[in-house]
């Protein structure tokens, strides 16, 4: 195939050979491009093209969509399922039915003697969404521990936690095409470019029809921030002071909503208080930003015709990120822009589905947004299940974060880890080595046996992995489309949905109920559960997304499309119909460096890789231009340390060690490092991982370290044994 000019410099493409090509929405990130793979004659996946007609990204696909045909044959992926009595004894395969039947006998047996919640459950973001419904039925319905969660604590249950206190409810109310109609936007926490590349080309290609400023706020100096009109280097974990000194300047100087202030939102009663200790002078000595750009960048937002603000991890992984949340929700609420084109606030998710366990997974409460805390939603569901209400628990249980605690003191005996990897990615290192070695009876589900957690595991399930089975996905901008099966999974793997429902078969409870074969019969169950929410989609069928490439919720029954933003009637989902302005304090709580630890440690994403790497650091087409970790560090301060460029070095936290090399650039301050967050044994041997009191999120990226030299050869024999796969 050519492309380019005919007869000067045309580009020749490989033919692949491609006979077929089947649709899926990408298996990464949240930003939920839709794909075709090309399968060859012999119906092997060879190829990965965007959709053209697709309206998140019109045909485009980023670095890791591009190569997404290879996962299918990457290398150690699970094909038995496979058990042992102890973790140091070897492994030995058995079959699915004699696995789930030891699986089942250890959670009855650690239930019986230590109670339900003994048995801990955590999940992932990556599951079709009709696995994360059939996960919950499972877990709340049938295993019946409170003790169960997602990994998407550790990535978006801030932002969860802030819509629900600001809105009552969750939902990211924004989408893409606000970029199109906005008149500023404001960046925080996330370097869009590198990790949502599809949703920042949507934002570039804004810019190009229309010139609106756009101010990134990052300590680092980021591609994003490098692409700014503005950009404001903020000390790490003070973004509430920010946002409270940019809504304190709005309310001095009278540039806020008041029509919109008066009708649809209700005020803390200490809020303007709180916002008095927020001036810009005082706020500037806290974030580090002068007084003057705070102003400007104020009015700035105030005086647009419509202004919106996008953020990431930045914000999230804090120990306020609820309250920073929060405080976005404020500014756009003083500002009227919630639920206006181009207004509002839009957190950009991680995981391709972490909106799907959001929504339906039953970890915060139970399906389609209803709440362990309310009779009603209680009820309503056990009617539907076959349940008995009172098996229910009345409030939320613990969360990920609280989860590992609670194995160390051994509250919690067992644990089922389905698709996530929590020794490369919580905090402390360490300390989540010794709770898993320390636990009755582990089971990890995962499409890799190689993943770090099977070696402390008992047992092991293989399952399908995206692409091998047919769902959906919601991604950031609340747009559910549909995944296909492309091809079969290797040997007995099985998908995540079947595995819990031949799970479920072992307790009497569980024949009671209705566990349906198919995922579309499944997903008919949510549309009935959808109809009349929030998060109504009772008007799609896995037919009518692959027609549409995809459709935003709320969509009922009838409807021609979905709605592409919340709230624009102003009627929010608390029960007055109000949102809420919140008072909201600022506590500088975080580990700081000092005179032992000196650097601040942040962390963040390569394009190239996809959380833990236990896909992308297979593919030798990613893995090729990030092969290993390293440590942005200022000029300045390494050679005031001795340090070259491409030197090993020794990191030190009050946690661990880790050794990396050294890359000198000045996007990074004098007293900060940043590492790629993807590596094992790396970045999170060092981090601290405080909690945020309403999300239970970690803070990531706030922490202090020192940086040694260290002898070179001995560096390089350990970087290469610890990355050899
Ligand atoms: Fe996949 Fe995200 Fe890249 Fe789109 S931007 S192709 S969803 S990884």
């Amino acid at each position: 195939m050519l492309f380019g000019r005919a007869k000067r410099n045309p580009i020749t493409i490989a033919d692949k050979g491609v006979k077929t090509w089947k649709y899926a929405t990408c298996g990464y990130c949240s930003t939920g491009c839709a794909l075709e793979i090309g399968l060859d004659a012999a119906g092997r996946p060879v190829s990965t093209r965007g959709v053209a007609d697709a309206p998140v990204n019109r045909g485009k696909a980023c670095i890791k969509g591009l190569f997404e045909h290879e996962v299918f044959t990457s290398s150690g992926r699970g094909t038995r399922p496979l058990s042992r009595a102890s973790r140091h004894a070897p492994f030995a395969p058995v079959s699915w039915d004699e696995a789930l039947d030891t699986m089942a006998e250890r959670i009855k047996a650690i239930q019986a003697a230590h109670g339900r919640d003994a048995f801990a459950v955590v999940s992932t973001g990556q599951l079709l969404t009709e696995e994360f419904y059939t996960l919950g039925k499972l877990v709340r319905g049938v295993i019946g521990t409170n003790a169960y969660d997602g990994n998407t604590t550790l990535c978006m249950a801030s932002a969860v936690s802030g819509y629900k206190r600001s809105f009552g409810s969750d939902g990211p109310p924004g989408a893409y095409a606000d970029f199109d109609h906005t008149d500023c936007l404001l960046a925080f926490g996330s370097n869009l470019p590198e990790q949502h590349p599809i949703i920042y080309w949507r934002l570039a290609e804004a810019r190009e029809q229309r010139r609106f400023p756009v101010i990134v706020v990052d300590p680092r100096v980021t591609m994003f921030a490098q692409m700014a009109d503005l950009h404001l280097p903020i000390r790490p974990g003070t973004d509430l002071a920010l946002l409270n000194a940019l809504a304190h300047v709005i309310l001095d100087e009278g540039l806020e909503d008041r029509d919109y202030i008066d009708a649809h939102t209700r005020m803390d009663n200490d809020f303007h208080k709180v916002l008095d200790e927020h001036a810009p002078d005082k706020a500037a000595r806290v974030c580090g930003i002068d007084a003057d750009t705070i102003r400007h960048v104020a009015r700035t937002y105030a005086k647009a015709g419509a202004a919106m603000t996008i953020w990431t991890m930045g914000i999230n992984q804090s120990t306020h990120g609820s309250d920073g949340v929060a405080a976005i929700n404020n500014l756009n609420l003083l500002t009227g822009n919630v639920g206006k084109p181009g207004g509002g606030p839009l957190s950009i998710t991680g995981q391709c589905n972490a909106m799907g366990t959001r929504e339906w997974s039953s970890c915060s409460g139970l399906p389609g947004y209803r709440q362990l805390e309310d009779a009603a939603d209680r009820t309503e569901i056990a009617r539907f299940w076959g349940v008995d209400a009172d098996f229910f628990p009345q409030s939320r249980g613990p969360t990920q974060t609280d989860i590992f605690p609670a194995i160390e003191t051994g509250a919690i005996r067992g644990l089922w880890l389905v698709a996530t990897n929590p020794m490369t990615s919580m905090a402390n290192t360490e300390r989540v080595r010794r709770a898993l070695s320390s636990l009755d009876f582990l089971v990890v589900q995962d499409a890799y046996a190689d993943v770090e957690t099977v070696d402390f595991a008992h047992l092991y399930l293989p399952a399908a992995l995206w692409g091998e089975k047919t769902g959906v996905f919601t991604n950031t901008e609340r747009r559910v489309n549909l995944v296909e099966k492309i091809t079969e999974p290797p040997g007995e793997a099985r998908p995540d949905h079947e595995i819990f429902s031949a799970l479920a078969q072992r307790w009497e409870q569980g024949r009671k109920m209705r566990f349906p074969k198919e995922t579309a019969e499944v997903f008919d169950e949510m549309r009935t559960l959808s109809r009349g929410r929030l998060l109504d989609i009772s008007g799609m069928t896995h037919e009518r997304l692959r027609a549409a490439r995809g459709l935003q919720w709320p969509c009922p029954e009838g409807a021609e499309r979905g709605a592409p933003r919340l709230y624009a009637d102003g009627h929010f989902a608390h029960e007055d119909g109000k949102a809420r302005l919140l008072a909201l304090p600022f506590d500088d709580n975080n580990e700081r460096p000092d005179a032992d630890y000196p650097f601040w440690l942040n962390s963040g994403r390569l394009v190239e890789h996809f959380h833990t790497r236990t896909k992308t650091g297979k593919l030798g087409n990613l893995n090729k231009f990030s092969p290993q970790p390293f440590m942005e560090i200022n000029p300045d301060a390494a050679r005031a340390l001795g340090i070259g460029n491409m030197d090993y070095v020794r990191l030190v936290s009050r946690r661990g060690e880790a050794v990396v090399m050294a890359q000198l650039t000045a996007r990074v301050p004098q007293d900060m490092v940043f590492i790629p967050f993807h590596f094992h044994d790396c970045v999170n041997r060092l981090t601290l991982g405080l909690l945020d009191p309403h999300s239970r999120q970690p803070a990531f990226k706030q922490c202090a370290v020192r940086v040694e030299r260290v002898d070179q050869a001995e560096a390089a024999r350990m970087e290469a044994n610890a990355r050899a796969f």
